[in-house]
């Protein structure tokens, strides 16, 4: 005789076109439960892989039902592991990637599994984009769900910015639409407010004319020049134009071919560049970047910009262990560059490295209360990537990267980008969400009043 359980996941499956995966089901179940960080190793009770909302809406109402904990997994690439769950439901989308592009009006509507590279494949056919993250296996949906923000963002805001609507299953087993006419506090509320208070089944998206080939590439320094470079650095990118992104990595440099070999393993200082304009432009303006000191090696040219967006994929592939830290910044102060330098030097694995963002530009224009990403003076986004491979290695790693960040708190803004917490940080909620949390509360309160939507950085309904 079957179990009441085993009765009731009939009946789900029964409603579901995708796939019901149980722990009976062996390596498939185990390969669905994995995700991008390697420290997180949750077994879910079941997991609904989804073709149609109308799968989500069916896996939504089942949990609920049930009283079951419920996960939401995109892209699965967030750093604090809330796509999976122990024990309870989740809703996986990684089948739902469907993108349709009108060139016309210059708009995607994409599904809420797609990757960044799934978008960029879609659009860039077209010569079009909106700003998307660095690392293309990342998921549109906690991408967007964040804020967002990549090379494109100087120019053309936020991806949050560019966010014309969204479809989305909600606690109760709707399915509604949020835009600015529609269930305007919830548009409102998904542009920054992470996973909190519905599935996103589909996003449409606002699109700019952007390669296909862009300038861009990686100019590579030594470290005891770091600090005048940095210095340079700061000068030059406060002045540079909207088009115009430069982000620093401080890491051991990995065998590039175009770096001498004596220099692989050492410690380097990278500039990783992208222009969105004229190439031609491009390059004399990039100029200065090669006079701040005596580069070890370069690598910049013309490139289809959907190569650039997956330039940094060697070196995050999925599977490590990552334990990160971050802070955002108005200014880079001296201070910081020195805290920079004392803990380059003392990396723990091959693979940490430290990593600045430079955001500003059109991303600043918005006020903050105008979407839920309220952190509009940011310039640079901060991200300490304590990555490595041997378990054995966890607490050394994770002490290097927090002993960092607290080196680096004294110069921080105090806000922080919601995407880049850890699942042990909810003390730092409210600098995620800044002076927008109250709201976001109550909007939580008007469409998940029972937060069955949980796995997230998580907004207690007001
Ligand atoms: C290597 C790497 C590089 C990165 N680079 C950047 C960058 O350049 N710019 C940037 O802005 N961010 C960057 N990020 C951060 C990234 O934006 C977040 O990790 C983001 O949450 C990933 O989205 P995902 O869909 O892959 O994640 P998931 O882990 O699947 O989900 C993240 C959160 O969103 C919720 N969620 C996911 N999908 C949905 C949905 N469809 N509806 C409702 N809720 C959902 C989940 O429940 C979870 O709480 C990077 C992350 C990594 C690991």
């Amino acid at each position: 005789m079957k179990t009441l359980q085993a009765v009731k996941i009939d009946a789900l499956k029964k409603n579901h076109q995708g796939q019901i995966l149980l722990p009976d089901d062996g390596v498939a179940y185990d390969a669905a439960r994995k995700i991008w960080n390697g420290m997180v190793d949750r077994h879910p009770a079941l997991i609904a892989r989804c073709v149609t909302a109308a799968d989500v809406v069916c896996a939504v109402n089942f949990a609920r039902n049930n009283k079951l904990l419920l996960a939401v997994r995109g892209g699965g690439h967030n750093i604090a592991g809330n796509a999976v769950c122990d024990d309870g439901l989740v809703i996986d989308l990684s089948r739902m990637k469907k993108a349709s592009v009108d060139p016309g009006k210059r708009r995607v509507v994409i599904e809420g599994g797609a990757t960044l590279a799934d978008l960029d494949a879609a659009t860039q056919v077209h010569g079009l984009a909106t700003p998307l993250g660095i690392n293309s296996t990342t998921g549109v949906a906690g991408l967007t769900l964040g804020g967002g923000f990549g090379w494109l963002s100087r120019k053309y805001g936020m991806t949050v910015d560019n966010l014309e609507s969204a479809e989305v299953v909600t606690a109760e087993g709707k399915i509604i639409r949020a835009s600015d006419t529609e269930h305007p506090d919830l548009f409102w509320a998904l542009r920054g407010g992470g996973g909190n208070f519905g599935v996103v089944t589909s996003f449409e998206f606002r699109l700019h004319p952007v390669g296909p080939d862009v300038l861009s590439g990686l100019i590579v320094y030594p470290i005891s020049e770091a600090k005048s470079v940095l210095q340079k650095y700061r000068e030059f990118q406060a002045e540079a134009p909207d088009e115009l992104s430069v982000w620093i990595v401080l890491r051991q440099a990995p065998p590039l071919p175009f770096l001498p070999e004596a220099v692989h393993g050492r410690e380097v200082l990278v500039l990783a560049l992208l222009y969105a304009g004229d190439p031609k432009q491009g390059a004399s303006l990039t100029e200065p970047l090669r006079k701040f000191g005596t580069p070890l090696g370069e690598h910049v040219g013309v490139q289809p910009y959907s190569a650039w967006q997956q330039a940094f994929d060697p070196l995050l592939a999925h599977g490590a262990r990552n334990y990160w830290k971050s802070h955002n910044f108005r200014t880079l102060d001296d201070g910081l560059f020195d805290a920079v330098l004392q803990y380059v030097k003392t990396l723990p694995s091959p693979q940490c490295e430290i990593f600045f963002g430079a955001i500003g530009g059109a991303a600043t224009l918005p006020a903050p209360d105008a979407t839920a990403y309220a952190h509009r003076d940011t310039l640079y986004a901060m991200n300490v990537h304590g990555r490595w491979e041997d378990p054995a290695d966890d607490e050394r790693c994770i002490d290097w990267a927090r002993s960092f960040f607290k080196a680096s708190a004294p110069f921080a803004s105090g806000s922080v980008y919601v995407n880049f917490l850890t699942g042990d940080e909810s003390d730092r909620l409210r600098a995620a969400y800044g002076p927008n949390y109250d709201r976001l509360a109550r909007v939580k309160r008007t469409y998940d009043p029972t937060n069955l939507f949980c796995m997230n950085q998580n907004i207690k309904p007001a």
